[in-house]
């Protein structure tokens, strides 16, 4: 079950790279395991998925250590300060780094570990006030601020997009937070790269690869319904 719905994203992800002229080799498949047992991590992993999504520190904290050594978990979650600390040891890329303030705790909480930590910039680009994220026109200050973070580095940012039916809606949302990526990477700051884009679900996946998607995150279209 779960070896033939990734065996048909992976299809639709190269469909989708081949649209936009792309090489499916630019874009990662996360497979968001958030809810699902064990088994079925092991049962992707066996299928091949190096790549987890996790939304809840204490899940992370269940499974990355009984997954293989290989298995890389993503933080893609809202990640609350007093959980840091344990997300540092399992989590390789925290997706969802909405504040500032958040990101101080994690530069403090990696000094300490003397760890260097990933982290992705998460946007509000469609401004739902039900989301966490930056405001887009937050974001050029909020990259300057957290730059100077030794221990923290910036490589690229996130979105969660609205749900929506026809996932023709959210195009403008990607194209605005490439646009966004590609403006920053032209201000050349230090400790800051701008490679990652995290944008698209099981909904979307196909429209966020053709306007620029570097990390897929895609629960339901592997996993089943939650
Ligand atoms: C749950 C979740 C996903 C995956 O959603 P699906 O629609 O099941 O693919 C992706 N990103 C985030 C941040 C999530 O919380």
């Amino acid at each position: 079950m779960i070896e033939t719905n990734l065996l048909q994203v992976q299809k639709r992800i190269q469909e989708a790279c081949r649209r936009a002229g792309r090489n499916p080799a630019e874009v990662t498949l996360i497979a968001v395991s958030k809810t699902q047992p064990l088994s079925k991590l092991m049962e992707a992993y066996e299928a091949g998925v190096r790549d987890f999504g996790e939304n809840k520190v204490q899940e992370i904290l269940a499974k990355a250590p009984a997954m293989p050594e290989d298995a890389r978990f993503h933080m893609i979650g809202h990640l609350q300060r007093n959980k840091v600390r344990p997300t540092l040891k399992h989590a390789g890329l925290i997706h969802a780094v909405d504040s500032v303030r958040l990101a101080e705790q994690i530069q403090a909480d990696a000094k300490r570990g003397q760890l260097c930590v990933d982290i992705l910039l998460e946007v509000n680009v469609a401004g739902e006030e039900s989301k966490y994220g930056f405001a887009p026109d937050e974001i050029p200050d909020a990259v300057q601020q957290i730059s100077r973070f030794p221990n923290t580095r910036i490589c690229g940012l996130m979105t969660i997009a609205p749900f929506v039916e026809n996932s023709e809606e959210n195009r403008p949302i990607f194209r605005n937070l490439q646009q966004l990526s590609v403006d920053i990477k032209g201000k050349n700051i230090d400790n800051v790269s701008m490679g990652v884009l995290s944008m698209g679900m099981t909904g979307d996946f196909e429209v966020a690869i053709e306007e620029g998607a570097t990390m897929i995150r895609v629960g339901t279209g592997i996993f089943g319904t939650r």
